[in-house]
């Protein structure tokens, strides 16, 4: 009977003699359109990483104090005196009339709207000025435009002072994953270097919630669903006339972080009308019993020292990342209906029932689900608990049902493994190598840097419990 000290090394090989002729070819052929397919993506990373430099370029320009005296119109139309000027409001300032100036010459070579332009020039500005390191590798195709993009939405507002620490721990990140993906580790490594810490932050974060509506095209909207412009319209309106009736002298329960029974603290429009969404849209019912006893379930992971509040450390949202350590408690110690995950180093899970059972102990499936996050497919970021777990090595060929051979997967991945030629091998700590038709291998490392728990003290006869994480109910203290 295997132990657990069982790894995949331990598991029969794969046998690689099932390839069917012709495979060689196939790869051939394959390759021969992959290849230039990724030359192609490398030029047009070079050609954004280009374009940022020169919109940059442009941006300095504008703030050449030359070049700002060349931008000034008639002084006689400028001045506060001039009635047709004063008309039109405040005169701008040399920044902001440099920089309007400059976005409306790139907008009419570019045949963009002036507002675009101006904030195609701030993001260029932002990255060579703040990311050298990514504009660098942008440059040299080591990067996608997309990777970028997703940079700049989390390291906008951050404080400049950490951007080079993170900047070298995520580029890395940048090369192998998806520009999904990287954004989620970019946020984390974010919230690791930020100054402020986490609770802070989203402490000034939920005084700002609000719901936005807006108008698109073919008659939609947005409500954030992408709605018939006419219902999104009655559905914000509905909402301000909900939180035009909220009464804030009756809510100060303490559930806004309020002393209950101390001075009322008033909520602003916009906060009373996205607390209505959020009220309707997690516990509302219609009148022909849609919705009704349905609850939204997710996934926190909540490490054990910030349940006992002797740690700030974040909790983890499954599918999101971290959130402030308050929010982690709450959801741990109170509320029935949230699914809990308490981590602890010294809470075991068994690594291996060997060959005794196809089907994977909960403990056992609880520590994968931890470790995987989502689906270990190609590109693919379905959250593990919507996945299936896989025997990396098939069971019916001798796999182990082991940490080291088991791995989430959702059904299309799933099916792509075992239908296509696709391969695919796995390490001890569950990184996921899959080796495509055309002769590429794309490696998933997991998704959250729990590490392979080490087995613990000498194992004993039965399955050991290592030290290693993994689900807790009642918690251990
Ligand atoms: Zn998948």
């Amino acid at each position: 009977m295997a132990t657990s000290n069982a790894t995949p090394e331990d598991a029969p090989v794969e046998p690689d003699t099932a390839r069917p002729e012709g495979i060689d070819a196939t790869s051939a052929a394959i390759a021969a359109i992959i290849d230039p397919l990724i030359e192609n993506a490398r030029q047009m990373s070079a050609i954004h990483a280009e374009r940022a430099r020169l919109l940059a370029e442009l941006h300095r320009l504008g703030e050449h104090p030359r070049i700002i005296a060349g931008l000034r119109g008639d002084p006689v139309e400028t001045g506060a005196n001039d009635p047709d000027t004063h008309a039109h409001g405040p005169a701008w300032d040399d920044v902001e009339l440099a920089e309007r100036t400059l976005a409306t010459e790139v907008a009419g070579a570019l045949r963009l709207h002036s507002t675009t332009a101006r904030m195609m020039i701030f993001n260029a500005a932002h990255l060579v000025e703040k990311l050298p390191g990514f504009q660098k590798a942008l440059a040299q195709g080591r990067i996608s435009w997309a990777h970028v993009l997703r940079m700049q939405d989390v390291t906008t507002g951050a404080p400049d002072e950490v951007l080079p620490a993170l900047e070298a721990a995520v580029l890395g990140k940048a090369e192998k994953l998806t520009a999904t993906q990287f954004g989620r580790v970019a946020a984390r490594e974010l919230d690791r270097l930020h100054p402020v810490s986490l609770q802070e932050r989203a402490d000034v974060g939920v005084t700002l919630r609000r719901v936005v509506l807006q108008p698109d095209v073919d008659g939609m909207a947005w409500l954030n669903a992408y709605l018939k412009a006419d219902e999104a319209q009655a559905g914000y309106d509905r909402l301000t006339r909900i939180a035009k009736s909220l009464n804030d002298a009756d809510t100060n329960d303490g559930a806004d972080g309020a002393d209950p029974g101390c001075e009322v603290v008033l909520r602003t429009m916009d906060q009373r009308r996205a607390d209505a969404f959020r009220d309707l849209l997690l516990d509302g019912e219609c009148a022909g019993g849609l919705g009704r006893g349905i609850r939204g379930t997710v996934h926190v992971t909540v490490p054990v020292l910030t349940l006992m509040g002797k740690s700030f450390e974040p909790g983890m949202l499954e599918g999101y990342g971290p959130i402030d350590p308050e929010t982690a408690r709450r959801l741990a110690g109170t509320a029935p209906s949230w699914d809990r995950i308490l981590t602890h180093p010294e809470t075991g899970c068994m690594l291996s029932v060997g060959r005794d059972s196809y089907t994977p102990p909960a403990d056992m499936k609880r520590y994968t689900e931890i470790r995987d996050q989502t689906c270990q497919g190609i590109g693919c970021n379905r959250t593990a608990t919507h996945s299936e777990i896989d025997h990396t090595v098939p069971w019916n060929k001798g796999g182990p049902t082991a940490v080291g051979n088991l791995v989430h997967l959702c059904k299309a991945c799933h099916r792509l493994k075992h239908q296509s030629s696709f391969r695919t091998r796995q390490t001890p700590t569950g990184a996921l190598t899959w080796t495509s038709p055309g002769g590429k291998t794309y490696t998933r490392e997991p998704a959250n840097p729990i590490g392979q728990p080490t087995p613990s003290a000498p194992a004993p006869a039965a399955p050991s419990l290592p030290r290693s994480l993994g689900r807790a109910e009642p918690p251990p203290f």
